[in-house]
């Protein structure tokens, strides 16, 4: 009986907004006791909007934004496209760059008008000895630096909003015995204000996506069951890792390639979904 009721669940799974890529990993994910959530796109809605512009030395606003909105523009990251829509916002032109890099959970960096412009975040400035004041003080709000020329020339403060489905997502999960985590490259300070309003039970900040997929591992070598849903290119080690990947249907190529599962509708409530599926589905296996 086994196949007539896995074809069930699987349509079933198609009707409630979920893609299951593999079979085995859903069968497995029945026996999960903790799904760690990436928070950009994932719990956040990961529409940011640029609410302060600091600039340092002589540069303008314009300037700061003129620059980084250059490089922004061949970023995937949700920041970029705050920067990016607020420039254009602005009626601020921007010119073509040339080398552009990114640096994985840092931030990116290139030519642009014969200058070397680098957009990163706080952590980047501090394991590379570049100094810099800052007043930004927007609670929740992520601060990225705009460096000309290896001087740090301003900051870009940008603000995202929780989802709501989030937060029911995760008391459901509670409620079903399942404990959750948030995993983030952000700082601690915006982590926090996450995840005061979402009642999670353990917070992790800046971390590179790297260690995202070893603390995954950690998790496991402990004994636990163990989900990882996340949406972006940064998310996809730490996918591979775990017991079930989970991607947002909103995200990047890459999470949606490596995960086991995708949300086609964003919506993290589909993973209490899930396990519950999987728990109704494969009971009658055992
Ligand atoms: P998250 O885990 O929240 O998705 P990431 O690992 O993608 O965060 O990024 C961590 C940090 O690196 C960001 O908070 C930001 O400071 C910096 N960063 C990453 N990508 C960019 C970008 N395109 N422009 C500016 N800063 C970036
Ligand atoms: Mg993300």
């Amino acid at each position: 009986a086994a196949p007539l009721v896995v074809a069930k669940s699987t349509s079933l799974a198609a009707t409630n907004g979920l893609l299951i890529r593999k079979r085995a990993s859903f069968e497995e994910a029945r026996k999960l006791d903790t799904v760690i959530f990436d928070k950009t796109g994932t719990l956040t809605k990961g529409e940011f909007g640029v609410v302060q512009v600091e600039t340092f030395a002589n540069w303008n606003e314009q300037q700061i934004i003129s620059y980084a909105a250059a490089l922004e523009v061949q970023s995937e990251h949700p920041i970029a496209q705050g920067i990016v829509n607020y420039a254009q916002n602005q009626e601020i032109s921007t010119k073509q760059p040339t080398d552009f890099e990114s640096i994985t959970g840092k931030g990116i960096q290139g030519n642009v008008d014969n200058k070397y412009i680098q957009v990163v975040s706080r952590n980047y400035l501090d394991s590379n000895n570049l100094d810099y004041q800052h007043s930004i003080n927007q609670e929740g709000a992520t601060v990225v630096y705009v460096v000309i020329d290896k001087q740090v020339a301003g900051a870009i403060a940008l603000a995202d909003q929780v989802k709501p489905s989030a937060k029911e997502a995760i008391q459901s999960l509670k409620q079903i015995g399942i404990a959750s985590s948030m995993l983030t490259g952000d700082n601690q300070k915006v982590a926090n204000w996450v995840g005061n309003q979402l009642n999670l039970d353990h917070i992790t900040a800046e971390v590179l996506p790297d260690q995202k997929a070893s603390y995954v591992k950690e998790y496991k070598n402990r004994g636990k069951k163990v989900a990882m849903t996340g949406d972006g290119i940064n998310d996809a080690p730490a996918l591979a890792s775990a017991d079930l990947g989970i991607a947002i249907g909103a995200g990047t190529d890459v999470a949606m390639e490596t995960a086991d599962v995708i949300l086609v509708e964003s919506d993290p409530n589909d993973v209490v979904h899930i396990i519950r599926l999987s728990r109704a589905t494969y009971k009658k296996m055992m």
